[in-house]
């Protein structure tokens, strides 16, 4: 038996981490406790200066962290939090720092646990130094993978080729036991399959049609009293929101969002504010009218949200994964991205506790789990919305007046609110929000206009 048979099979041996995004690092972290060597090859060269890179351009848009993402990141780095804090992170721990306006009813104060909020280059930078401070993991950046390497008859991956970026001539193999696509959501792993003879995995396509635009902007601390962050959700009758929140040393992201090509927000800086205008409380507004910008406005187009069901793979190859957004990347309104993509790690590190054998087929099974619940609440909220295209106009109606009533509600009802700062903060079920007791709160406050909107 050659080594890396050896090292496959007991998992031992040397690890590829492909892509050095919030999923590969969270692989790399989990895959070094029992690999002898991980590496992680990432295309960008990283500076770690703070600022937006090529290859995660949505850096630049509010990247807010679930309470379950921290906790799982927390698992992975005790005290991750506390040290992020200590650098100039905010953390936020009540509603009352925190204002959720989501059809048009502001959920009521519930206790939140801790919520962090940093830019994603913030976040990225100090878990990548954490995730390279382990002596087995080692970072090849400004390299990119650019094909797989296999046994003559494909049964197995046995590492990966990779260069400098338009430099082929620089190209080097990699052996590895196990190699991990963590380079997003292109699916570069998942044509791989097909390359190798296998099926590609079905792709499963919701389209929203969401466009984003953001600026970031330093204010004085107390620009918002206590407020920390805002959030206005899009509702049918106005399919735009806004996402303002403090993130690092006194740096404040405004992001906004529309369904739809006639609401997508503007990028001229005055037509942006007024967007921002039209959405914003009116404290908001004042902290944002004399606020500095930082940046400029950036913009990002969405068209669907996509999951690939690797897990209902007849035929795989050892010694090939893929894992976050490269499995499933989700409507970014909902900011559950990274937070799936720690779970997938968590899911990754559990599989790993028993062994490598038959690993991809385990591995998938576990994170679609992860990941489903987080999946049908965003394709629910997003079949509220008329204008994503494909949505019955009865059914949006119908779930855009659940949401308002259930939303009504959690204004007032501590139970409810409960239950809503679960589903979207992902530290509870979002089958929460089906218990009876929630139900009748919801039917007690069912809209009596016709579209309930
Ligand atoms: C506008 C926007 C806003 C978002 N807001 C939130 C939010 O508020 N909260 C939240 O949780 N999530 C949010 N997300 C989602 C979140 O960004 C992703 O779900 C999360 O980053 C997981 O991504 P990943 O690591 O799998 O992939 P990525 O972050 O896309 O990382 C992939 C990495 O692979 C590298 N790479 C690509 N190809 C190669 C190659 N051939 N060789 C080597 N390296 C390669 C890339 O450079 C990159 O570093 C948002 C997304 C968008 C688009």
């Amino acid at each position: 038996m050659n080594l890396a048979r050896r090292g496959t099979e007991t998992g031992t041996g040397h690890a590829l981490v492909l892509g050095a995004g919030i999923s590969g690092l969270c692989a790399a972290r989990a895959l070094a406790e029992v690999f002898d060597r991980v590496t992680l090859v990432e295309r960008d060269t990283l500076t770690g200066d703070g600022t937006t890179r090529r290859g995660a351009p949505q850096g630049a848009h509010v990247h807010s962290l679930t309470v379950r993402g921290a906790t799982v990141l927390e698992e992975f780095f005790p005290g991750f939090a506390a040290e992020l804090a200590a650098d100039g992170a905010t953390l936020a721990t009540a509603l009352s720092e925190v204002d959720i306006v989501f059809f048009g009813s502001l959920l009521r104060n519930v206790p939140v646990g801790t919520v962090l909020q940093t830019s994603r280059p913030f976040l990225e930078d100090r878990l990548r130094a954490k995730v390279c401070a382990a002596s087995n993991v080692t970072l090849l950046d400004g390299r990119e993978a650019i094909a797989p390497l296999t046994t003559p008859d494909h049964a197995r991956v046995t590492g990966a080729r990779v260069a400098r970026p338009g430099a082929p001539d620089t190209a080097e193999d990699l052996d590895a036991d196990l190699v991990v696509d963590a380079m997003g959501r292109a699916g570069r792993g998942a044509t791989w399959l097909r390359t190798l003879g296998y099926e590609k995995p079905v792709e499963q396509r919701m389209r929203v049609d969401v466009a984003y635009a953001s600026r970031r902007y330093r204010l004085p601390p107390g620009a918002l009293g206590q407020g920390k962050a805002l959030l206005v959700g899009a509702t049918p009758a106005r399919p735009r929101g806004l996402v303002l929140t403090a993130q690092e040393n006194d740096i404040w992201v405004l992001s906004l969002y529309g369904f739809g090509s006639q609401d997508h927000p503007p990028t001229a800086p005055d037509e942006f504010l007024r967007f921002a205008q039209e959405l914003a409380t009116a404290a908001a507004w004042e902290a944002l009218r004399r606020a500095e910008p930082v940046t400029d406005v950036a913009s990002f187009a969405y068209p669907h949200s996509l999951r690939r069901d690797f897990h209902r793979l007849r035929r795989l190859p050892d010694g090939l994964i893929s894992i976050g957004d490269a499995i499933c990347s989700l409507n970014p309104i909902y900011g559950a991205g990274m937070t799936v993509a720690a779970l997938e790690a968590a899911a990754l590190r559990g599989c790993l506790a028993d062994g490598t054998r038959d690993l991809p087929r385990r591995f998938y099974r576990s994170a679609a789990k992860s990941l489903q619940l987080s999946w049908l609440f965003a394709a629910l909220a997003d079949r509220s919305m008329p204008q994503v295209p494909g949505t019955r106009p009865a059914l949006a109606a119908l779930l855009a007046k659940s949401f308002r009533a259930t939303m009504r509600a959690a204004a007032t009802d501590a139970e409810v609110a409960t239950a809503v700062w679960n589903a979207v903060s992902l530290t509870g079920s979002p089958a929460g929000l089906a218990r009876p007791r929630i139900i009748a709160a919801m039917l007690r406050n069912w809209p009596r206009t016709p579209t309930g909107t």
